[in-house]
């Protein structure tokens, strides 16, 4: 029999028109969809009416599916010869483990590919108007995760933060609101108590929610405006824009908190 394929597929950060021409056509040739949390229903109705579609994230409340399972089921199924797409919110390859299983699947001799997707950073900075690397203000970027895998090593946000200042760079914080407390604390031994910090929940999505604050009231505007998961944070001089911005155009569903 014929062996099958495995192709990771960026769903982007939930916009269902974000997503890419390329990422539409695998959806729809796939003969197995493993769907996370965070893919739009509007994106999985793309799949062939044939095509069987399994849920293996947290949605529901249900605790995630193990992602030996996972792996497990993506490589019977493509030895059986099955389309398998794994379809991944924002990109396959920034967080979310898209690495992990293509090692996986390809030391088992499956053939894997991967097709982008617009990361939650990116979509997060439009919806901002906040350019990541503005040359006024930033060299370059950071993608940083707040939430460090279990048993892995936790990140040195105090060295970070230092580098940050003295360097320019801009730090996109996902899974962070959770641990904001910490963060922020740490964050504060090298970057200044007024550093501009803009947070976007459900970036892309009719729920969409942003805030502009300071690096020293972050957590208190994380607690008081009850922002939750799925969130970034952008940490930098490159969203003192948006927080000028903010008190400018009246940004719907955008709220400047007093520095
Ligand atoms: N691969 C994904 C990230 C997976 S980790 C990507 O490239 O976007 C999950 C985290 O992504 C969430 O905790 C949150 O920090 C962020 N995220 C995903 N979708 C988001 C959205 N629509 N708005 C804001 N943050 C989002």
């Amino acid at each position: 029999m014929k062996l099958g394929s495995v192709t990771l597929v960026g769903a982007g950060p939930g916009d269902p028109e974000l997503l890419t021409i390329k990422a539409a056509k695998a959806i729809a040739r796939a003969t197995l969809l493993l769907v996370d949390d965070l893919v739009s229903d509007a994106i999985v109705a793309l799949a062939s009416p044939g095509a069987r579609v399994v849920h293996v994230g947290k949605r529901g409340g249900c605790r995630s599916t193990p992602q030996a399972f996972i792996e497990k089921l993506m490589l019977t199924a493509a030895r059986d010869g099955e389309v398998v797409v794994r379809l991944k919110g924002g990109d396959p390859f920034l967080f979310g483990r898209g690495g992990e299983e293509l090692e996986h699947l390809r030391a088992e001799g499956i053939d894997v590919s991967v097709i982008n997707g617009i990361s939650a950073g990116f979509a997060a900075a439009s919806a901002l108007g906040v350019a990541l690397t503005h040359r006024d203000h930033a060299q370059g970027v950071v993608f940083v995760t707040g939430h460090t895998q279990r048993g892995g090593t936790a990140t040195n946000w105090r060295a970070l933060a230092r580098t940050a200042h003295d360097t320019g760079l801009t730090l996109v914080v996902y899974m962070g609101v959770s641990g904001v407390q910490h963060l922020q604390q740490e964050l504060l031994s090298g970057l200044p108590g007024d550093t501009p910090v803009a947070l976007v929940q459900s970036a892309s999505l009719p729920e969409q929610r942003m805030f502009v604050t300071r690096l020293q009231q972050l957590a208190d505007t994380v607690a008081r405006e009850k922002v939750a998961s799925p969130a970034i944070m952008v940490i930098g001089n490159v969203a003192r824009a948006a927080a000028l911005a903010s008190d400018a155009m009246q940004m719907p569903g955008a709220r400047a908190t007093a520095a």
